[in-house]
């Protein structure tokens, strides 16, 4: 069989050897506590701000605005319940702060709203355009006194949407409301600093830029006043308490350094990698669609609906033939329920159950997307003749 082809760099990315090679160290022989006094906890937690050095430097912000987390999830979590509970009943306030966000976020975001509801915060999910996108009038509309932080997302994971992030970042500034993006699809993979977005906290995890799994950041503008998210220990700075990761931190630093080395060249590889991947599609299969922005979108992100078929089916079989890719409607918890993004954007039912999401990274290749146009239409040929939905 021919070499393993892995197409879900949206879901995760091989950790790059540079990111392994620096960890390596911090795996073994550095195995101190970066929050003790001696000199191999303080060599420890001398990498961890050098590591919050190189996120800053990725983000355009001072290191002390990056705080590590677990994850994208938690640095969402942080974001969305340090607002919601800084003023809400849970914290002793009286005011039910309202919270603006859309139906196509992830789940990280969507329930962390759910649960904010469930202890009194008011919650506004704007509908999203038939791309995935949010218009920023809607944003504007729908703030109102009280409205205490806007959260929409800076791309979106299963179509590669990307949102007018710089204009609702203005509207919510211009409003006085704290403005959060979901960055976790768009750090490391295209060209901005918070302050060009405008955000006053962003989101990241390190193994969707060729980090390590289990580390993450959130960018927290200085001046914002955001209720701690862990209680325990003072690490990171008393907001985040718990022995902090340092092989991953370690790790999240130098993805970051990789993340900004040579980006838009990479953007523009996988732009032009996303085209032929999309020319092919259409040249070879009917009635392919394809989804979210034509040119608001991240470069190397590419979500199709093939008609007659389910995403699943898709997975497994050209998983059989060697390549890994994702369906919208399974990419998060392997529910077999339609996409949330797909239904937001519209799509009916059973088109939302037929998505395939291809994503690119930097090991991908013009021979890898070669390979798949050889495969893929007798892939879609064998389930659509299969398919009781399916008629040519
Ligand atoms: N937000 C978005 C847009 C994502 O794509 C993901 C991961 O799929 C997350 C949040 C969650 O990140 P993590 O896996 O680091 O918790």
């Amino acid at each position: 069989m021919s070499e393993f082809v892995y197409f879900d760099h949206a879901a995760t990315t091989p950790m790059a050897p540079q990111v392994r090679d620096a960890m390596y160290p911090w795996l073994g022989e550095k195995f101190g506590n970066a929050a003790t006094l001696y000199s191999v906890g303080a060599e420890a937690s001398e990498a961890m701000e050098t590591a919050r050095a190189a996120v800053a430097s990725m983000l355009g912000s001072r290191p002390e605005e990056v705080y590590f987390t677990s994850c994208g999830t938690e640095s969402d979590n942080w974001a969305l319940k340090g607002v919601g509970c800084v003023t809400c009943s849970c914290r002793g306030g009286s005011e039910r702060p309202h919270i603006i966000t859309d139906r196509a976020e992830h789940h990280a975001v969507l329930d962390t709203c759910e649960f904010l509801e469930g202890i009194g915060a008011e919650v506004t999910y704007l509908d999203v355009d038939g791309h995935g996108r949010v218009d920023p009038d809607d944003v504007k509309a729908a703030i109102r006194p009280g409205t205490r932080l806007v959260s929409i997302m800076h791309a979106n994971n299963e179509v590669g949407s990307v949102n007018p992030i710089r204009e609702i970042a203005r509207i919510a500034r211009e409003a006085g409301v704290l403005m959060h993006t979901d960055a976790v699809q768009t750090v490391g993979k295209l060209s901005y600093s918070v302050d060009s977005l405008g955000v006053d906290l962003l989101s990241l995890s390190g193994h969707k830029f060729h980090g390590p799994k289990g580390v993450g950041a959130l960018y927290i503008r200085k001046g914002v006043k955001l209720a701690p998210f862990m209680h325990g220990g003072g690490q990171e700075l008393g907001k985040r308490a718990g022995t902090s990761n340092v092989p991953g931190i370690v790790g999240l630093g130098a993805a970051s350094c990789l993340g900004c080395g040579g980006r838009d060249a990479e953007a523009a590889r996988e732009k032009a990698l996303s085209e032929r991947l999309i020319a092919g599609v259409r040249e070879r299969i009917p009635s392919v669609e394809i989804l979210g922005h034509p040119t608001e979108r991240l470069p190397g992100t590419v979500c199709m609906v093939v008609e007659g078929i389910e995403g699943e089916a898709m997975v497994l079989s050209l998983d059989a033939e060697g390549f890994a890719c994702a369906s919208g409607s399974a990419c998060t918890t392997g529910s077999l329920d339609p996409s949330h993004v797909l239904l937001a954007m519209g799509l009916p039912h059973e088109r939302a159950h037929g998505s395939l999401r291809i994503s690119f990274g930097r090991g991908s290749t013009e021979e890898q997307v070669d390979r798949f146009l050889e495969v893929f239409p007798g892939v879609v040929e064998k389930l659509r003749r299969m398919s009781p939905t399916w008629k040519d």
